[in-house]
């Protein structure tokens, strides 16, 4: 039988030391937990090239906020689905603000809205694109803001989670800030078939030839995500996986509207087909309901 190297480091979800190396290439090392499946890069010992990847375009033209509109809709249109209630008035919280384009939209439909946005340079892109939110959107890390306890109706995080070490206490954290009945909605990249998926985007050098971004810590499955939301005191509403390829608004502007028609025949051809989604290559989402406990 097929010997497994144990290793004692501690899984980030389950906290149980019984991990093994699950893929190892250049200079980076994803773990995987042999109790709960989690996959993880260790913090500490990042791949030294991780901050290339970082994205460069902050300004956006007319065009582009449309189409970033359109996304933020459609994502107000799944969380509405799950709970039964007018976006206006309601207490609105979202981690990672990036472009504010979400803001803008909330505001626009008279929500009560707040921002958190680490990234100085995602910050100023924002109050740039938008500077009426200037007092809605803090620039500082959701740990440091200062915001209140007991009081958001929904907290939104997306593209957050894969980037923190220790997503179970992030979100016994961030549960604290939602009033009893309050959403958090959760959007991260699909990790599962890592290794199938890895192998495909080393040799497309995507990532810079590593088989996931060199920056994201916690890779998750959607069942790892549900159990995030569980140990985390929420009650998992909606963990599922959106169609990334499908969507027309976001490859428009992924390709900055480039190959119009070409995009058109590949979405309609992912949305009939689902095969983007067999292969587990959409986005996972997470919706968690915080219990009166
Ligand atoms: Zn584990």
């Amino acid at each position: 039988m097929h010997k497994i190297n144990l290793l004692n480091i501690k899984c980030p979800l389950c906290g149980i030391s019984q991990t093994k190396e699950y893929i190892f290439v250049k200079d980076m090392t994803v773990y995987k937990c042999i109790n709960c499946k989690m996959m993880f890069q260790d913090a500490l010992h990042l791949p030294a090239s991780g901050d290339k990847c970082s994205e460069t375009f902050y300004s956006l033209e007319q065009a582009a906020i449309e189409l970033k509109t359109a996304i933020e809709n459609e994502r107000m249109r799944i969380i509405q689905g799950h709970i039964n209630r007018d976006i206006k008035g309601m207490r609105i919280l979202e981690i990672g603000s990036g472009l504010g384009v979400l803001g803008n939209m909330l505001k626009g439909r008279q929500a009560e809205y707040l921002g958190i946005e680490p990234s100085v340079s995602l910050y100023n892109a924002s109050i740039r694109n938008f500077p009426y939110l200037e007092s809605n959107i803090k620039n500082t890390y959701f740990e440091e803001a200062r915001i209140d306890k007991d009081y958001f109706d929904l907290i939104l995080m997306v593209d957050v989670l894969e980037h923190i070490p220790d997503p179970v206490g992030y979100i016994k954290n961030v549960r604290q800030h939602l009033r009893n009945g309050g959403i958090l909605y959760i959007e991260i990249p699909n990790e599962d078939l890592l290794q199938l998926k890895g192998w495909v985007r080393r040799k497309l050098d995507f990532y810079f030839g590593y088989p996931t971004h060199p920056l994201h810590v916690s890779l998750f499955t959607k069942n790892t995500l549900s159990i995030l939301l569980r140990s985390s005191g929420f009650r998992p509403v909606f963990v599922s996986q959106n169609s990334i390829l499908g969507n027309k608004s976001r490859m428009k502007y992924l390709l900055k509207k480039r190959y119009s028609l070409f995009v058109d025949i590949l979405c309609n051809l992912f949305n009939f087909s689902k095969l983007d989604l067999i292969l587990q290559q959409g986005n996972l989402i997470g919706i968690g309901l915080r219990d009166g406990l």
